[in-house]
């Protein structure tokens, strides 16, 4: 069964697409979970975060240099937001494809659980 973040990453299914470049694409997500709430994924398939490698440090980096790319499009920068990639089971991850959340535009909930 295909990947459906690989399906939005390859234009095969409608996303939201908000920024993509050579290594990665960011989109809104289908269910948000706060006014801004897009998620960041490598357009390389990678499954979680256990799955990222030494040898894909240039995807690690953009991923996390996306994120100011992606609050600054998103006029969130200024009032902050909250990062989340969930992993596995115990992290509840839906979605076997790593993806970094980036939630703004409200002030979020106390606490992590
Ligand atoms: P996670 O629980 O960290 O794996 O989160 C997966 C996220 O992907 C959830 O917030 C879903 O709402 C979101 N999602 C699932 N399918 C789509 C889709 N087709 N387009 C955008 N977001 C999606």
């Amino acid at each position: 069964m295909t990947c459906i973040f690989c399906q939005i990453i390859q234009g095969e299914m409608p996303g939201d697409i908000v920024l993509q470049n050579e290594y990665i694409t960011a989109f809104r997500d289908i269910n948000p979970a706060a006014p801004k709430h897009i998620l960041i994924v490598p357009n390389k398939h990678i499954a979680s975060t256990e799955d990222l490698h030494r040898h894909d440090s240039i995807i690690a980096s953009e991923l996390l240099l996306a994120i100011k790319d992606v609050s600054s499009l998103e006029n969130i920068s200024q009032n902050g937001y909250r990062i989340i990639s969930n992993c596995g089971s115990h992290g509840r991850q839906e979605v076997q494809h790593l993806h970094i959340h980036v939630l703004g535009g409200a002030p979020m909930k106390y606490g992590l659980g």
